[in-house]
């Protein structure tokens, strides 16, 4: 199996060089040769193996020269961090489940590709014989970063580095940053909000004499975010599971055909599902979900993506998203995997923020995938009408995906038996889940969390109330200008001179 570039497909490279390389050389994302295929039969053996095996058989087929016990090892050392079942699927109401993809270290989905990813890309550079250490650097609005940090610490072979902006994240997810353990990890919060932090990174990335710097310490710099090949295909494995769930409790036949209902974001949670579905998971449609920030409801219902639009903040903030970057992977398919018109696309999105699909693919965008938005009212009254009716507690992305499979299910538009997934804990959000119910919102972030326990009888997850009494480890405030310094200083600290 080898992969190739959306925007060059006659550039071939290793499942292992499409891992450790992240981006294409001539920017694209690296995308299979081809899908393989898993049989009804090899569906209905997924019943018998617990979610690590589960992963190594579906990640396998992608990464055949990964030898199937070092694969089934690293997918068991990844998910022992979870607390039981990474994803375990819910019965909500008749014909509805809801798969939990927030068990993790962090509570919120991203934790299923990132504790995976780090051992994924340790063993493709051990297949490449690479030998520098990986530095991983992410500028972090909040989530994406601490799912990175407890992915990566203590993985041999890669240090992290997160900055995160002083203003602008939650007092909890402050609390999360500072109290970062790990051998390998170091965080720093940086002066000003997101874009300071993201703006001084970037500069690092870009700046020659930073990876001349770095490299003289033994780092080659490479950054974990979600076009990386190594964070999707983790994504594609829950799919999978599912269906063999609904199998193994008879609630589907086999070849029985099941609609997921996503919130999307970047797209990659969603790409993953259309994956299953090309591998042969009976997938029926799937639900595309935005919050009000809704350029991909535009896309999938008029064939035009246009990013050049207002941005607004959210109760679901990891959906406040313009620019979906794996949306290139699904274009690349629906265009009848044509490079040249991919690249042409995403070159006119970076010059004038629009791109327009042609009718014939929008026709097979619509087949696959039916799309809706929920605006801010209609997240947190479906958060206090489904736990009236249910008694199940959404977090506001998870919302977001349910109301509009509400939605979807009031136009009758499909009887297939439905997985809403959901991405984070609610615990991650508890001032607006308590908001939504209606209960009074203390202040402090940490009695928000019992207040919330109090109204709805779910536990609080145990890394988060364990924050409270953490030491600080990690109290460096820097100016966006002192990044480079930072970053150098912990490279001379922990690195080794080479050549
Ligand atoms: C990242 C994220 C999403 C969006 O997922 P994409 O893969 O970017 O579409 C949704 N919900 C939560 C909680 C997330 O962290």
């Amino acid at each position: 199996m080898n992969f190739i570039s959306t925007r060059n497909k006659h550039k071939t490279v290793s499942g292992a060089a499409a891992i450790a390389e992240g981006l294409a050389p001539d920017g694209g994302l690296y995308v299979p040769e081809s899908f393989p295929a898993v049989s009804l039969s090899e569906i209905a053996a997924l019943i018998g193996m617990d979610y690590p095996a589960r992963a190594a058989d579906i990640i396998g087929r992608f990464l055949p020269d990964c030898p199937p016990a070092v694969l089934l090892g690293m997918a068991e050392e990844a998910y022992a961090r979870f607390d039981g079942d990474p994803a375990p699927l819910v019965k909500t109401e008749a014909g509805v489940y809801v798969l939990e993809l927030w068990h993790g270290p962090t509570g919120a989905f991203k934790d299923i590709a990132l504790t995976l990813l780090p051992r994924l890309l340790t063993q493709s550079k051990a297949l490449l014989k690479k030998t520098e250490k990986t530095l991983i650097l992410v500028a972090t609005s909040g989530d994406t970063g601490k799912a990175a940090l407890e992915g990566f610490r203590d993985v041999p072979g890669a240090d992290i580095l997160v900055l995160y902006p002083d203003e602008g994240v939650s007092a909890l997810q402050k609390r999360q940053m500072t109290t970062q353990e790990g051998g390998n990890v170091a965080v720093a919060a940086v002066r000003g909000n997101f874009d300071d932090a993201q703006t001084a990174v970037k500069r690092i990335f870009t700046d020659p004499d930073m990876i001349a710097g770095l490299k003289r310490y033994g780092y080659a710099l490479s950054s974990a975010n979600s076009i990386n090949f190594g964070r999707l295909v983790p994504q594609i494995v829950y799919y999978f599971s599912a269906y063999a769930d609904l199998l193994d409790e008879k609630q589907i036949r086999p070849g029985e055909r099941v609609d997921f209902c996503v919130p999307s974001g970047n797209f990659g949670n969603i790409l993953a599902g259309y994956y299953a579905k090309r591998m042969g998971l009976p997938v029926g449609r799937l639900l595309c979900a935005s919050n009000k920030n809704k350029v991909l409801t535009d896309f999938l219902t008029t064939g035009v993506y246009q990013a050049d639009r207002p941005f607004y903040k959210t109760s679901s903030p990891s959906m406040d998203i313009l620019i979906s970057s794996n949306l290139e992977r699904l274009l690349f398919e629906i265009s009848g995997r044509d490079d040249a018109r991919t690249a042409a696309r995403m070159d006119s999105l970076s010059k004038t923020g629009r791109y327009e699909v042609t009718p014939p693919e929008l026709a097979a965008l619509k087949e696959l995938f039916y799309a809706g938005y929920a605006g801010e009212e209609a997240v947190f009254d479906t958060i206090s009408g489904y736990f009236d009716e249910t008694g199940y507690v959404l977090d506001p992305h998870t919302a977001v995906a349910m109301a509009v499979f509400k939605a979807y299910e009031t136009q009758k538009a499909g009887n297939n038996q439905t997985v809403v997934l959901s991405t984070a804990s609610p615990y991650k959000f508890a001032a607006d889940v308590l908001r939504a119910l209606g209960e009074p919102v203390p202040a402090d972030d940490f009695k928000a969390l019992a207040a919330l326990e109090d109204a709805t009888a779910l536990p609080v997850p145990d890394a988060l109330s364990a924050l409270r009494t953490k030491p600080a480890r990690h109290t460096a405030v820097i100016d966006r200008e002192g990044a480079a310094d930072f970053v150098l200083g912990y490279a001379a600290e922990r690195g080794q001179i080479v050549g």
